[in-house]
């Protein structure tokens, strides 16, 4: 199953509900910081590309620096793409493979429209909430109002990303709406289908 949702809309709650009915989650987010960590492949292609600038002195990746360098360079930003998705995609891969047999696979990923990726799932689950929540709720988180919008603009929109759904889970209400709705979707969408992907 792919999960998606903009950020600040609860896809991360409704990753940790799903766990807790079983399911196996890989983060794309804790994937694309591994595939950077110290010692990887991934690190020394991001070096050999951006330099050492994007090093701290302890060795580990910079992101503040790499953020920098290819905010506002499309080329930079489209090369630091083409290091680091194919290294991506092949972890997520590999992961979700390695799921046993009889438990459900989630692919819990922020930018799956933008990626393209709805195809590979059996289902897409898009999480939804209103702008207003949204930002709320990343404020409780300590993201400042203007950063989150910023984040929202470069992000699909609802529209697009209900455009590929299978199921919209609205997170409007309180977390225990959420928590009932994630236990219908799983009784008769997951465990009623024989889905496991
Ligand atoms: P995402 O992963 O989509 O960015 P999160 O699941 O991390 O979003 O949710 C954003 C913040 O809002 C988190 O701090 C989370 O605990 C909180 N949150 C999520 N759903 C609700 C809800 N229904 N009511 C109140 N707070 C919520």
């Amino acid at each position: 199953m792919g999960l998606t949702g903009g950020i600040g809309a609860g896809k991360s709650t409704v990753a940790a509900l799903l766990e807790a009915h079983g399911a196996v989650v890989t983060s794309a987010d804790e994937i694309s910081r591994d595939v950077v960590s110290p010692g990887s492949d991934g690190l020394a292609a991001v070096v050999a590309e951006f330099g050492d600038e994007v090093l701290t002195p302890a060795g580990t990746l910079d992101r503040r620096a790499l953020g920098n360098l290819v905010f506002a360079d499309d080329l930079s930003r489209a090369r630091l793409e083409e290091i680091l998705l194919p290294l991506i995609a092949a972890e997520a891969w590999a992961r979700m493979e390695a799921v046993p047999a009889g438990r459900v696979a989630v692919y819990d990923v922020p930018l799956l429209v933008e990626g393209q990726m709805q195809d590979l799932f059996d289902l897409v689950v898009v999480v939804e909430a209103d702008l207003e929540l949204r930002l709320e709720r990343l404020a409780e988180r300590g993201m400042e109002r203007e950063k989150a919008l910023a984040r929202i603009a470069s992000q699909a929109t609802d529209d697009e990303r209900r455009a590929v759904a299978d199921i919209v889970l609205s997170n409007s209400g309180s977390i225990d709406q959420l928590s009932a709705d994630v236990d219908r979707l799983w009784s008769t969408r997951i465990m009623g289908s024989g889905t496991n992907v």
